[in-house]
């Protein structure tokens, strides 16, 4: 029994064997949930967070490679990644940094954000400016880099898919006091999202985004039962894993609330 391993690697029949994801804003939170999910789900991950290596000089923010470990010491397939996501040479190298590792990129999570909430009349710009930069462009500039990864290989291996999966907000969908600056963000990243699955479908790519009502630290601002087994961070998870596999083959520009008791789709928010 002491030879036994202490490890069981992920199975060979998950739901995204062989696939390679990236997970920004994974070093703690929803975003470490996402990673160790896909992880176990088969997929390789680019576990980035701006917090590594920046040990105490990042406002606690837990390094991408605790996670990495994590997923490591049960077997899965992780490397950090610090890139700032808000940055767009910084974005095309977290994009550069899967395919170099891995071999290629199928599944970009988009998680990253910070929160500067404030209302309208006190906000400053530089707090404005901090949301829109991390979410809205940082969301942006990731798909931007992983969008044109996507069109060039379509041209050899167009059986291939690409998963843009974008993270929303019901503060983004139906407004928040105190929140302008990450309500508009997260709205813009609904639309942006839409916008991707028409585009990028002819390199067959989906993008969906994910609205969680998890009890996180993002969405703690919304209140609500934290006790509810809806609004635990495996809820979102399991379906960002479901949108990474070939399960949700042809669906694309959702968006699902995973608040509330069940998944929906947010009405309103769909195309034609
Ligand atoms: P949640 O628990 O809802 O995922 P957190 O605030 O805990 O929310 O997680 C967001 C993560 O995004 C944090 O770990 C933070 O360090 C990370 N992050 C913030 N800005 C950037 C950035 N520009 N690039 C990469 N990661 C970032």
């Amino acid at each position: 029994a002491d030879h036994a391993p202490k490890t069981t690697p992920p199975p060979a029949d998950g739901s995204c064997p062989g696939r390679v994801a990236i997970v920004t804003g994974a070093g703690r939170g929803l975003g470490a949930e996402y990673a160790r999910r896909l992880a176990r789900a088969g997929a390789a991950v680019v576990v980035n967070d701006l917090g590594v290596g920046l040990d105490g000089a990042n406002d606690g923010t837990a390094p991408a490679d605790e996670v990495v470990a994590e997923i490591r010491a049960a077997g899965g397939r992780a490397i950090a990644s610090g890139h700032d996501v808000s940055s767009w040479k910084e974005a095309g190298q977290l994009v550069g940094l899967a395919v170099d590792t891995f071999g290629d990129l199928d599944v970009l999570v988009n998680n990253a954000g910070v929160l500067r909430d404030r209302t309208i009349t006190r906000m400053t710009e530089a707090e404005w400016d901090s949301v829109i930069q991390v979410h809205l462009k940082g969301t942006f500039a990731t798909t931007h880099h992983a969008a044109n990864h996507w069109r060039e290989r379509h041209r050899e291996h167009p059986g291939r898919a690409g998963r843009l999966i974008n993270t929303t907000s019901v503060s983004g969908l139906f407004g928040n006091a105190g929140q302008a600056n990450y309500s508009a963000a997260k709205a813009g990243i609904a639309a942006m999202t839409i916008t991707a699955s028409l585009e990028l479908g002819r390199y067959g790519v989906t993008a969906n985004c994910v609205s969680p009502g998890a009890a996180t630290r993002m969405t703690a601002a919304l209140g609500g039962d934290p006790d509810d087994p809806s609004r635990s961070p495996g809820f979102p998870a399991a379906v960002v894993e479901w949108l990474a596999s070939d399960r949700s083959d042809g669906v694309t520009g959702r968006v699902f609330l995973t608040s509330g008791k069940r998944v929906s789709v947010a009405e309103g928010w769909e195309h034609g």
